[in-house]
């Protein structure tokens, strides 16, 4: 077997236990769900689907070219990100080298370098959560070829500013690529928001992840994609299955950018009963971080929450599979009347 200790290799934990009965707030899905129009593409392209997709996936990658103001050579896709960060691990680890990531965060980057025998190095983080590039700079060393954290981070919320990322990269190897993972920065306040596309022009070893799983509602689509130099996705293309996105995930993907109206408005309600989550959160006395920017609040809170809610059957997210002690929690921003619920629940628990 090329790949070895996969029987010591820990399993990813995800937020999807459940079933339709429950009110989930623990994937930090979009429970709003798609838009009419991906729905009846969708319906549209099934009878189609005996056919293979066109391997080039030039029409996908030409609408998200045009949103990024980038040219379709700058787009590589995925089935969700998470394959995406698969296919860049493959590409550049191997069992002498590491990832370079931030403490608590994001289970599945510490996962599949495991998988790959390489190693993962953890930068410790502000006591206020907040990501220290200093922290990232100085745990550097030789072995590092992947530097990766999202922003916003999973599950804090933290966002991190433009002059950060470019001091990474200033800082780091050519060799060695820097992945910013941004699943959730349409949740980000525009006041606060910089286009990190920007900074692709100056370094070719930058490589931006997003998602249709959060803000477009398709998570069970499993679509992303990556905005990363051409010389990236040359290589990205030679290994890539051939096939990797589905018909539908392609179809559905289009669909979704097209219809701006409907994503703008869910946005606001989304952004809007976050506020009112935070206010009534606090209300109870439960400590929640404020600078936080995803479709999600980041808490601390008695230890049971967890369970008493599940026995109510609403799921939030306990955050020990991420490192973190217990009482921390993450809630996923729902529907209007399922926040409702969760704080009716919470204050009679
Ligand atoms: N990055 C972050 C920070 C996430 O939280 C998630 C999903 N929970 C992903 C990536 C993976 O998303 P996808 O559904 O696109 O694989």
């Amino acid at each position: 077997m090329l790949l070895k200790n996969l029987e010591h290799l820990e399993d990813y934990v995800s937020g999807t236990k459940g079933d339709e009965t429950f009110i989930r707030l623990s994937s930090n899905e979009n429970n709003y769900g798609p838009s009419p129009k991906v729905v009846e593409t969708i319906k549209k392209i099934s009878s189609l689907t005996y056919r293979y997709p066109n391997s080039s996936y030039n029409e996908l990658k030409e609408t998200l070219a045009n949103l990024n103001g980038v040219t379709k050579n700058n787009i590589i896709l995925g089935n969700g990100s998470d394959e995406i960060f698969f296919y860049l691990f493959m590409m550049y680890l191997d069992e002498n080298s590491s990832i370079l990531t931030i403490e608590k965060t994001f289970t599945y980057y510490r996962i599949l370098a495991n998988i790959l025998g390489a190693k993962v190095i953890e930068a410790k983080r502000e006591e206020n959560f907040s990501i220290s590039c200093e922290n990232i700079i100085n745990s550097l060393n030789s072995s590092v070829k992947i530097v990766i954290f999202p922003s916003p981070d999973n599950p804090t919320g933290v966002i991190t500013k433009r002059e950060c990322i470019e001091k990474i990269l200033i800082s780091i190897p050519k060799e060695t690529i820097f992945i910013l993972d941004e699943a959730y920065f349409h949740f980000v306040p525009q006041e606060l928001y910089w286009n990190s596309v920007d900074l692709l022009k100056k370094y070719d070893n930058f490589i931006i992840t997003r998602t249709f799983s959060k803000f477009y509602a398709l998570a069970g689509i499993r679509l992303g994609y990556g905005i990363c130099s051409e010389k990236i996705s040359k290589l990205y293309e030679k290994i890539r299955m051939p096939f990797n996105i589905s018909l539908v995930s392609t179809e559905a993907g289009k669909a979704a950018i097209s219809d701006n109206e409907y994503y703008s408005t869910i946005l606001k309600r989304i952004l809007e009963d976050k506020k009112i989550l935070i206010k009534e959160l606090k209300n109870l006395g439960i400590e929640v971080l404020e600078e936080s920017y995803g479709n999600f609040v980041f808490i601390k809170a008695p230890e049971e929450l967890g369970n008493k809610l599940f026995e109510k059957k609403i799921i939030i997210r306990d955050l020990k599979s991420f490192n973190y002690e217990p009482g921390y929690f993450r809630i996923t921003i729902g529907k209007t009347e399922e926040n409702k619920a969760l704080i009716k629940a919470m204050k009679e628990v």
